[in-house]
């Protein structure tokens, strides 16, 4: 678990920015090591966002050379459209949100939002158009308020309470003896999982963010507590390009385009219907998992998570 003990009113915004994007991103992917310096094109001017259309172009990738992991991979987000990433673990789901963010250079293809390439833009523009929600999130040791404000601290207590609202967090914040106020991270109060990512989604939708990048990580948490979360999810989506790379496939069957990955290759695209009547891998993998859910308790999905 990282730790974040500087005092970040020293911090100006870009770096704060970045730092949250690295943390966020960190969190999700459980990566730890730093990345290959990624450095803005000369004069390179902000990403632009009137749309949303995210657009991955036969797009290749390896960590390292010898091994590739992306071959090839193209589709597009259209403008508020939801698309899911679905496939077994290492077939290269995680490697596409960090892509996306330019956490690393793809090696051929290209990445475009909304007709820029994202190589072309500066970064800070590029991570402040894309949230994040991770599979778990980060808290500071600091206060309630102070970790959703963080999102845009400019939005004050207001947008702190009606972002909290929305990820209903608020009754919960509110019933803390010291409310808002109350100290959570490390140090603090100890929050459950569902908790921890409602606090997420609040900072996030106060970061209001045109591009999501959701990683479902509902496996270890109750049904009512999935339930909740994946309402505010929903609730959080309206209105934006979404990307949600799905562990579970119950909680993404309504996407616009679902893509199966296999290997760093799309297998199969389209809706859920569509990939149901295929009767290919998609439809394997709902089988399964379809009978899964009636075997097993509640509690447990038994899925193992991607
Ligand atoms: P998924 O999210 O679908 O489980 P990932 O995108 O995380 O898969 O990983 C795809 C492949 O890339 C895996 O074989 C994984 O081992 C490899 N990989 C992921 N991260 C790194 C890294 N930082 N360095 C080298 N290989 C990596
Ligand atoms: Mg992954």
């Amino acid at each position: 678990m990282m730790q974040i003990t500087l005092p970040l009113g020293f911090l100006g915004t870009v770096y704060r920015e970045i730092r949250q994007a690295l943390v966020d991103m960190g969190e999700m992917f459980g990566l730890l090591s730093q990345p290959a310096e990624i450095v803005d094109a000369p004069n390179a001017p902000d990403l632009k966002v009137p749309a949303g259309e995210i657009a991955f172009d036969n797009v290749h990738f390896a960590y390292d050379a010898n091994r590739p992991i992306l071959k090839g991979v193209s589709f597009t987000v259209k403008p508020g459209q939801k698309v899911a990433l679905v496939g077994s673990s290492g077939s290269g789901k995680s490697t596409i949100g960090r892509l996306l963010f330019r956490f690393y250079d793809i090696s051929a293809g290209s990445i475009r939002i909304d007709g820029q390439d994202i190589r072309q833009v500066t970064q800070t523009s590029l991570h402040r158009s894309i949230g994040v929600v991770p599979q778990d999130t980060v808290l500071f040791n600091d206060t309630v308020e102070y970790n959703i404000a963080y999102g845009n601290p400019d939005e004050g207590q207001e947008g702190v309470i009606r972002a909290a609202k929305a990820a209903r967090i608020h009754d919960f914040v509110t019933s803390l003896p010291d409310g808002y106020a109350a100290k959570v991270g490390e140090r603090g109060l100890k929050l459950s999982g569902g908790e921890k990512q409602r606090v997420g989604i609040a900072r996030t939708l106060l970061k209001n963010p045109p591009i999501l990048v959701l990683d479902e990580a509902t496996s270890a948490l109750d049904t009512q507590t999935e339930r909740d979360i994946q309402e505010s999810l929903n609730a959080m989506g309206q209105g934006r390009s979404v990307i949600t790379i799905a562990h579970r496939l119950s909680t993404i069957a309504d996407s616009d385009l679902i893509l199966v990955l296999e290997a760093g290759e799309v297998a199969e695209r389209g809706t859920h219907d569509e990939l149901l009547a295929l009767g290919g891998r998609y439809a394997a993998m709902w089988e399964r998992q379809s009978a899964e859910e009636v075997e097993v308790a509640p509690e447990a999905d038994g899925l193992g998570r991607a």
